[in-house]
């Protein structure tokens, strides 16, 4: 299994097939089945994502998937960004439905007809609520398993309503602080931008998003933060009574994360032997392997057996018949973080041997400590990923700070950080120039030195370029 850069696609649709992460041969484009490994792997993260939710003060609910036509057309900024990729049903059994009705692309005219008949006063404020669901876009470019489906099979959204400006800027801090905390608990660093103008999500003011640099050098949106300022609520008649009797429009924000994080979590950590799964999230956290060649294999299969008693993390133990090397092959293909073999020769010196998945480095450790000693490695093996991974997004994004530069990167499709003046139409000017790239953004809390690389004023930002998915 090749990962360099030219073989990363082939990579990793072979990978989601042999790891069983998922089984895109249903025949529906853009549709596909989480396998059992893959649905753990799904439930593991989701789970840390949940958690972070509830504290930070969502509550989970769940929205109704059909949304009437009249209702989805409601708010035009919105549906001009979805009406090319909306799927539609448009029959009741034989008859014709009288108001087709759209499947979600997303939920904020599901959600906010409700918030009219849920928030009546300031004291209703603020309402913090999310769902993870299944949505659909109806896809015309190249559909790739978790990064571009026709059904995206799994898709956290949260939508928020505040009495004004300042709470939904101090919910973008906090969700700023969560979704950071989420990709460093995958040990996957991204680049946080707010999205230009013309890039925002449809019917938004401010979008931000976290952009992941994947092996082949192309970036992949892998969480969005939006403030959608009061357009929706004006539409939807969002309201609520202030302290004075007034009657005022909610401010709403809104944030998602879909399961594109669990793609850039294979992309950033994978590599040839396959899987590289970071342990918190490793749905088999370690697995012992009895390696039997001949004789006595009672002794050597009850010696693993009490190791796997002994393990206190999410374990499993391979006592097929399979040999060791095919056994090796298939746990590190699933990315099991640590392999536990206890061979005849360990056996004998009361030893087994750790194998760690990310560097593939042996160590012997006594059986009675093997337990001990896995957590250990587990834990190191974390903060390894991390670096690795750092590593890799630090050298994968060059510096411009000339446009011979930028036109090099442009070239090359590679990922590029440029400084660049306030000004919005000096950006498009910039992204025409280009061949491959495109402006993603600036860079949040970036301090920027020099002059705009478009127009030679004082930077004010750090822009960043990228071929994106
Ligand atoms: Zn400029």
């Amino acid at each position: 299994m090749e990962t360099s850069r030219a073989d990363f696609s082939d990579w990793y649709h072979s990978v989601l097939e042999e790891a069983e992460v998922i089984d895109s041969r249903y025949n529906l484009k853009g549709t596909y089945a989480w396998r059992p490994f893959g649905f753990k792997l799904r439930t593991l993260v989701f789970g840390e994502l949940r958690r972070l939710m509830d504290e930070t003060g969502h509550d989970e609910t769940l929205f109704p998937l059909l949304i009437p036509e009249d209702q989805l057309m409601k708010e035009a900024k919105h549906i001009k960004g979805f009406e090319d990729g909306v799927y539609w049903v448009t029959k009741g059994g034989l008859s014709d439905l009288e108001v087709p009705l759209a499947l979600r692309p997303t939920s904020e005219t599901v959600m906010y007809p409700l918030f009219k008949l849920w928030i009546r006063s300031h004291a209703d404020l603020p309402l913090k609520i999310y769902q993870i669901v299944n949505t659909f876009r109806y896809e015309t470019k190249h559909t790739r398993p978790l990064i571009r489906d026709r059904e995206i099979s799994t898709f956290k959204e949260a939508h928020c309503a505040h009495p004004d400006q300042k709470g939904v800027d101090e919910e973008m801090e906090l969700i700023r602080k969560a979704y950071d905390d989420f990709f460093a608990a995958l040990c996957v660093p991204a680049v946080v931008v707010e999205r230009p103008e013309w890039d925002r999500f449809p019917g938004a003011v401010k979008t931000v998003s976290w952009d992941v640099v994947m092996p082949d050098y192309k970036t992949l949106q892998s969480a969005t933060s939006h403030d959608l300022g009061t357009g929706f609520s004006k539409t939807f008649e969002v309201m609520y009574e202030n302290e004075k009797g007034e009657q005022q429009l909610c401010h709403l924000n809104s944030h998602g994360i879909s399961s594109r994080i669990i793609a850039a979590v294979i992309g950033v950590h994978g590599d040839e032997h396959g899987l590289v799964l970071p342990p918190a999230f490793a749905p088999i956290q370690a697995v012992v392997v009895p390696v039997v060649f001949k004789g006595d294999k009672k002794k050597i299969e009850s010696a693993a057996k009490k190791v796997f008693g002994s393990l206190s993390c999410r374990k499993e133990i391979d006592t097929s018949d399979d040999n060791p090397g095919a056994k090796y092959y298939r746990w590190e293909l699933k990315g099991v973080p640590v392999r536990i073999e206890v061979g005849p020769r360990d056996v004998e010196k009361g030893e087994a041997v750790l194998v760690r998945r990310d560097t593939r480095q042996k160590k012997a450790v006594k059986l009675k400590d093997v337990d001990k000693e896995v957590a250990k490695l587990l834990a190191e093996i974390t903060k390894s990923m991390k670096k690795k991974a750092l590593e890799f997004h630090e050298q994968a994004i060059a510096n411009a700070k000339s446009r011979d530069s930028l036109r090099e990167a442009d070239k090359a499709a590679l990922p590029v950080l440029v400084p660049v003046c306030g000004d919005a139409k000096c950006w498009g000017k910039l992204e025409g120039s280009m061949k491959r790239l495109e402006f993603r953004g600036t860079v949040l809390g970036a301090k920027p030195s020099g002059k705009c690389i478009g127009c030679g004023k004082k930077a004010e930002s750090i822009g960043l370029f990228s071929n994106a998915y």
